[in-house]
């Protein structure tokens, strides 16, 4: 097998073409020959090339092995509940995914493992969410549900709830360095958010979503050569992500009020979109010039956006405005977009992959 070749259109092993199709695909020569082989176990019929078993009952195989594999590292107590979750994933999703992805599992049971050692008895879910870290984690949602079905543990939808709220809060408040203005800012803020919370004028829930768009703000200060909030990355920052106002204002406003920034973000009204004050051929020019060099580091990633957004939409991009590849998303229908000011902007795909070429 190499990787130069393109895969056989029968069997998808990469060897060497033997064959071509009516369609001009390329076929190896065992399908060329054999074209297909009746599974020794199974008894299906399946490509030739793809060996003496079919693509089922190699994964079959896989997963079982897996399964022994992965099943040692438990006590006698979480091996059947690994294996059993091992068994419901693959009735639930098919033994491909799970011969696949068994592994991502392996790191929750162990730490399900440990605390069960630790408590002398199968946790309850507030115990899990509680000494669990990552618990509330997507990744470890499945576990839940397989646990919660065979009645082991009970789902607690507002437990859920406030676990995710409190492991995001931790993250965000752990986002900067200790020391650095952004860090005392954020704990600081987070510390009255607190004081309301005592006084029951809060939620757990808002202040998650106030401390979401603070520390994005924060960090899209560093942008700018002070790298403290001023109203002219304030402004750059809500023609982006302008639906942001009403969360970002508390944060605005207690950092106005206690360390005198002079910020106002109530007078910052939704930007509207302006024309280029350069001609077409001019970004034409430095869109050709840009993706003839990808790798030409002058190119700063703003200037690269301004330009794109300027030649492909006639749309002008401020100073202030940093866009990133972070801002691209992908829409259902494969294609890509960008959004600022509340609309979006598509994007050609040889333009993103350009985009995603330089960031490497
Ligand atoms: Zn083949
Ligand atoms: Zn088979």
């Amino acid at each position: 097998m190499s990787k130069k070749y393109k895969p056989c259109s029968h069997c998808h092993y990469r060897r060497e073409p033997f064959t071509f199709t009516l369609h001009k695909k390329p076929l190896c020569k065992i399908c060329s020959i054999e074209y297909e082989r009746v599974c020794k176990q199974c008894h299906q019929k399946f490509p030739a090339g793809f060996g003496t078993i079919c693509t089922t009952c190699h994964y079959e195989k896989t997963f079982t092995h897996r399964l022994e594999l992965f099943s040692q590292h438990y006590s006698t107590q979480i091996q059947p509940y690994f294996i059993g979750f091992a068994y419901w994933l693959k009735k639930r999703r098919g033994v491909i995914y799970s011969a696949k992805n068994l592994q991502k599992y392996v790191a929750y049971f162990n730490k399900i493992n440990t605390l069960t050692n630790n408590l002398q008895t199968f946790p309850t879910y507030k115990q899990l969410l509680n000494f669990i870290t990552d618990a509330t984690h997507k990744k470890n949602y499945l576990i839940h549900i397989y646990l919660n079905e065979i009645g082991i543990i009970t789902i607690k939808k507002n437990l859920t709830e406030e676990y995710t709220n409190h492991r995001l809060i931790q993250k965000y408040l752990q986002h900067f360095k200790k020391g650095t203005l952004s860090y005392n800012l954020i704990h600081n803020y987070y510390n009255t958010l607190l004081l309301r919370l005592q006084n029951k004028k809060t939620t757990i829930h808002s202040i998650r979503l106030s401390l979401t768009p603070a520390v994005k703000f924060l960090k899209y200060c560093q942008y700018f050569q002070e790298k403290t909030p001023t109203q002219y990355a304030l402004e750059g920052y809500l023609f982006i992500y302008y639906g942001q106002k009403a969360t970002l204002t508390g944060f605005i406003n207690f950092i106005s009020n206690t360390y005198q920034y002079e910020l106002d973000i109530k007078i910052i009204s939704k930007p509207r979109l302006k024309t280029p004050k350069i001609s077409h051929q001019i970004l034409k020019d430095r869109v050709i010039k840009m993706m003839q060099n990808p790798h030409d580091k002058h190119f700063k990633e703003a200037y690269i956006f301004r330009t794109i957004i300027g030649y492909f939409h006639w749309v002008y991009i401020p100073q202030n405005v940093f866009l990133s590849v972070k801002n691209i998303h992908k829409a259902k229908d494969g294609n890509y977009y960008i959004t600022f000011c509340g609309e979006s902007f598509y994007l050609p795909n040889k333009v993103v992959k350009y985009l995603l070429s330089r960031d490497q």
